[in-house]
């Protein structure tokens, strides 16, 4: 499998990159996102010979054409199954049926730290560490988070000794599960920061570390959000998991899919190019509605980011949403390098004719404020006796909203576990959800952040002493105790 960049061309002509190359860039040098240059098939006989397979089973299967040989087999089967090894049930990803509605909730937050980010990133985190090793190299993760995406990336790569992290979040401004998710992390090579800023500020900060190219150079710079394409890679593994039961490839599906940064929704479209019949797609946004407008409009314009009750959907400019414009650009990178940088000036990007009527036929969007999701979740409660949190309920909602044939089954992503946001459920619900067993004492371990101003230059010397400290083994020692 040979990967391309959704800028491709637009500067000079890069030959195609293999798996590990992308996985360890994460962005392309064009400022452009990786992906195959052509999507594997499966027939419906090969996908009908899927059925009945364990999860893990199941993701070797569909990812293996995206890795080729950069693992053998052995080892790529052992780091699957270690990577799902730490869910809290081998199901992985259990599907429940909404009473006889046809809504089907996917559960996809049985991983250590209760949001759909762990499916991906325990599997990435071990993935590099596997190559790392074999090439006896050292990564360096610079990231920024609202709060999912640190504690998943965090708790993917702890204590590895390829790979030190360093994960930037806004101080007094993630909750406090989100919070001590990152900072009771207390293994050498994680390094919490809380930055005097808000979310964008941490963002510019990483962004800054990575266009500075002789810094990413010197720490091998490596991005873990959801723009590195083997994240999307195992989140396509869930959505043939939940078709197969549910009927593919005799039946098609339908997938109600709360989002933010488009990755998982993007993830869902990769499946259907791949063979998996899907009937439509329905997008789900808080009042941060940018994917909305652009589906019902063909127009994308950005305002002002409103915090909302489903955080992780609180984006201006979701990034994935460059793999389907490259699509809706008939792949031609650098008409859409061109349009990108317009954007970037204008903030605006219009798209229109045959593709983007195309493209309405597989996707419906839809909005939900907070009202709204309170009341969806108060409404799963009653209905069905099924507790949500705030982002499966915008999901929840808009898929009713969105139902296009009654006899098609409708699944919802679930992609957190109400404990991660135990206020807004107990004010949708009355009921204060109990973190699970497992992390009952999270509320009372230590803790360990650096503070930092909003300053690009305290964070690149912050990197180079820690990584200075950590090839000085002596020194290193002396941290440690
Ligand atoms: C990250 C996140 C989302 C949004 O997913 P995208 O892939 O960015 O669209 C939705 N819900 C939860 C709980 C998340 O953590």
């Amino acid at each position: 499998m040979r990967y391309i960049s959704t800028r491709h061309g637009s500067q000079g002509n890069p030959a195609p990159l293999g798996f590990e190359d992308i996985m360890l860039a994460g962005l392309a040098r064009d400022g452009g996102l990786y992906l195959p240059a052509e999507w594997p098939q499966f027939s419906k006989a090969e996908i009908a010979a899927l059925k009945g397979l364990s999860y893990t089973e199941l993701a070797f299967r569909i990812m293996k054409p995206f890795v080729g040989d950069t693992f053998d087999d052995t080892t790529f089967r052992r780091l699957i199954g270690e990577a799902y090894a730490s869910f809290e049930t081998p199901e992985v990803a259990p599907l429940k049926p909404l009473g006889d509605s046809g809504l089907h909730l996917l559960e996809l937050f049985h991983g250590p730290t209760l949001a759909f980010k762990d499916v991906a990133l325990q599997l990435l985190g071990r993935m590099l560490d596997q190559t790392l090793t074999t090439r006896g190299q050292h990564a360096t993760i610079v990231g920024a988070t609202s709060g999912d995406t640190g504690s998943a990336a965090i708790e993917a790569v702890r204590d590895r000794k390829t790979i030190d992290i360093f994960m930037l979040f806004p101080h007094g401004r993630v909750s406090e599960v989100q919070r001590r998710q990152m900072t009771t992390v207390l293994a050498p090579n994680v390094h919490n920061i809380a930055v005097q800023g808000t979310f964008d500020d941490c963002q510019d900060l990483a962004k800054a570390c990575f266009n500075d190219l002789a810094f990413r150079d010197r720490h091998a710079l490596t991005a873990v959000n959801s723009i590195n394409f083997a994240r999307v890679m195992a989140q396509i593994v869930y959505y043939f998991w939940a078709a197969l039961k549910l009927g593919a490839p005799e039946r098609p599906v339908a997938f109600s899919v709360p989002s933010g940064n488009f990755g998982n929704v993007y993830a869902g479209y990769a499946a259907k190019q791949m063979g998996l019949p899907i009937s439509h797609f329905v997008v789900g946004a808080n009042s941060n509605d940018i994917l909305a407008r652009f589906f019902e409009s063909g127009t994308m314009t950005t305002s002002g980011v409103v915090p909302t009750l489903s955080p992780s959907m609180d984006i201006q400019i979701s990034s994935n949403f460059e793999r389907l414009l490259f699509d809706l650009y008939e792949r031609d990178g650098v008409a859409l390098a061109d349009a990108m940088t317009a954007f970037r000036s204008t903030g605006t990007l219009k798209v229109g004719g045959s593709l983007l009527a195309g493209v309405r036929e597989l996707f419906d969007a839809g909005r939900l404020d907070d009202a709204g999701t309170l009341a969806a979740m108060k409404d799963c409660l009653a209905r069905f006796g099924e507790t949500i949190d705030p982002h499966t309920a915008v999901g929840y909602a808009l898929a009713q909203q969105h139902r296009r044939d009654p006899a098609i089954p409708m699944v919802v992503l679930a992609t957190a576990h109400p404990a991660k946001f135990p206020d807004a459920v107990e004010k949708a619900t009355g009921r204060r959800p109990r973190l699970p067993e497992r992390l009952g004492d999270l509320l009372e371990r230590a803790e360990r952040a650096d503070g930092m101003p909003n300053d690009v230059a305290a964070l690149k010397s912050m990197i180079d002493e820690r990584r200075e400290m950590a090839a000085a083994p002596a020194a290193r020692n002396k941290v440690r105790t």
